[in-house]
């Protein structure tokens, strides 16, 4: 049988959490499902925008349109920066009981961090995403579905079985979720849906996400018709961790704006050529320089300096970064480490207005996977928590305000069809591999138009393999993930090629 609820969240992030959260409150009836245990809010180190000494709407407002280097949408600027800080204080802090750091004196500890004009950032020593899951988490009453995976929304002109849906707009009813405990597949209608799944950084080799953030709900929207936008602009992150094989570990922006300095393979600092801020300036040019270096030298990474600290400091300040870099012998307050920029996050994504609707209706998306033009074509440290909150409060109150109004009915859908050829992992493995090199080679930080188009055809190549085998493989988390890997990888790269304007995150050479 299928389960109908009121309202369907995909994905347990900051965006998806504290809309559960704030329409379960209300009594709706909601599931949220989650495709795995980690997210990028868990994995949140340096802070969240809050409001520092001196500070003010305008003055944050002009730092996040600064960082989108021209393509930030107004509007929803200053939806964040008007609401942002208030809901900090009042959901986070008062509602939920986020434990941010403290001085000595009780006030809250704000640190700087880069492109920022103000030390206004709130954080949980190098924690934060963590410490506010766990909040969240912790007062959330819903159905919570994990190792649950959307596989694809229900829409009435697709999956109805009433012929004439096909005229209806275009209209989202709920998902097929895959069950990984069960193998099974299910049906959830929902009178909403709410996209929440995250990024997408992990289609580049060098990634600082966890392996769920493979653009599920960009795949997931754009298979469905919605609007998707701005995905050529992927934000780089400057610094982490380079110990291969090991998965890329974020060295945090805040150890930046704590005095850590980045220098070259001969150990000489270079940021004074590249930007007046230098250290410090916007994350872009940041990654670019330090690729740069990396070219013009041959070597493999740069260094990160922050020995200037004192070992008792580092330790205390970024316990976790401290201790996960000393055990892959690395000691911060000794030496240098060594460093490669990765992908980190999607400033584009499925289009959204300020209260998070798609261009589908009953279906809304908040937080990363969304794209409401925020960030423009670059963003700023630290607002993306923020965003999380505000969208999904925003989305939140939409839905409540007309609620009582509403006479949402299901059609009845097609079950989904199961297959039941084994998935040889070694094709889902090598496939991953073909999709992130190529991204990271091809669709990387610097781009050209040979490259692009190269990329554009391996990529279709692929997609056309995965889909065939798709169709007649026994369901699995990983070849969802697949598919909707290999799509998300073409959507950036088809974004790219069709921008051959340098700006912000996206750099084109020719
Ligand atoms: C290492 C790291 C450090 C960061 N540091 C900061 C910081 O200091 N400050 C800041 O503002 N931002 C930071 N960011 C960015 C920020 O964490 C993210 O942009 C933000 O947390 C995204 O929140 P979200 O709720 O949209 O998605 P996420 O937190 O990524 O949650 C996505 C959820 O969707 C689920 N999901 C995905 N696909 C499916 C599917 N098909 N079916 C069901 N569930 C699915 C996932 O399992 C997960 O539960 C950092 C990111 C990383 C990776």
């Amino acid at each position: 049988m299928p389960r109908q609820c009121d309202v369907l969240i995909i994905g347990c992030g900051i965006a998806g959490a504290t809309a559960a959260l704030s329409l379960a409150e209300k009594g709706l009836d909601v599931v949220v499902l989650s495709a795995g245990e980690a997210s990028n809010s868990a994995w949140a180190q340096g802070g969240i925008v809050y409001s520092g000494e001196g500070d003010s709407p305008e003055l944050l407002a002009q730092d996040i349109l600064d960082a989108g280097a021209g393509l930030c949408n107004p509007a929803a600027v200053e939806q964040l920066v008007c609401l942002g800080p208030p809901l900090v204080q009042e959901f986070l802090i008062k509602k939920n009981g986020v434990a941010f750091d403290r001085n000595e004196d009780g006030k809250l500890s704000l640190t700087e961090e880069a492109a920022h004009s103000v030390p206004r950032i709130l954080h949980h020593k190098d924690k934060t995403g963590a410490a506010i899951m766990s909040a969240l988490l912790k007062n959330l009453r819903v159905e919570l579905r994990t190792h649950s995976t959307a596989i694809d929304l229900i829409t009435l002109s697709h999956h109805s079985k009433r012929p004439v849906d096909l005229y209806a707009p275009s209209t989202c009813v709920g998902a097929y979720v895959f069950n990984a405990n069960t193998g099974a597949v299910d049906i959830v209608f929902a009178k909403e849906t709410i996209l929440a799944t995250g990024g997408l950084s992990e289609v580049f080799l060098h990634s600082t996400n966890p392996r769920q953030a493979r653009g599920d709900g960009i795949a997931m929207a754009y298979r469905a018709g919605a609007r998707i936008m701005n995905l050529e602009y992927v934000q780089f992150h400057p610094t982490t961790l380079h110990a291969p094989p090991e998965r890329s570990f974020l060295l945090s922006e805040a150890l930046r704006g704590e005095g850590a300095r980045l220098l070259d393979i001969n150990l000489k600092p270079f940021m004074q050529k590249y930007h007046e801020k230098k250290d410090l300036a916007p994350r872009d040019i940041v990654s670019r320089a330090i690729f740069g270096e990396m070219v013009e030298s041959g070597a493999d990474h740069a260094w990160l300096d922050i020995t200037a600290k004192s070992r008792e400091w580092i330790g205390n300040r970024f316990p976790a970064i401290f201790r996960h870099c000393l055990e892959r012998g690395f000691d911060l307050s000794a030496k240098p480490v060594p460093v490669v920029p990765a992908a980190h996050y999607s400033c584009g994504g499925v289009a959204v207005d300020l209260t998070g609707k798609t261009t589908i209706l009953r279906l809304r998306a908040i937080g990363e996977v969304a794209c409401s033009g925020l960030h423009g074509a670059n963003r700023l440290a630290s607002t993306s928590l923020l965003e999380g909150l505000v969208w999904a409060k925003t989305a939140s109150d939409d839905i409540l305000a007309t609620w009582k109004k509403r006479k949402d009915s299901f059609p009845p859908v097609e079950e989904w069809q199961m297959s039941h050829e084994v998935v040889d992992r070694a094709l889902i493995q090598q496939d991953w591999m073909t999709i992130q090199q190529t991204m990271w080679n091809y669709v990387g930080l610097v781009r050209d138009l040979n490259r692009l188009r190269r990329a554009q055809k391996m990529l279709r190549e692929l997609q056309c393999e995965i889909d065939q085998f798709y169709e007649r493989a026994a369901l699995t988390e990983e070849l969802i993930g697949l598919r909707n890997g290999v799509l998300t990888a073409l959507l950036i790269t088809q974004g790219a090629l069709r921008n051959k304007t340098s700006r912000g995150c996206h750099f084109r050479i020719s």
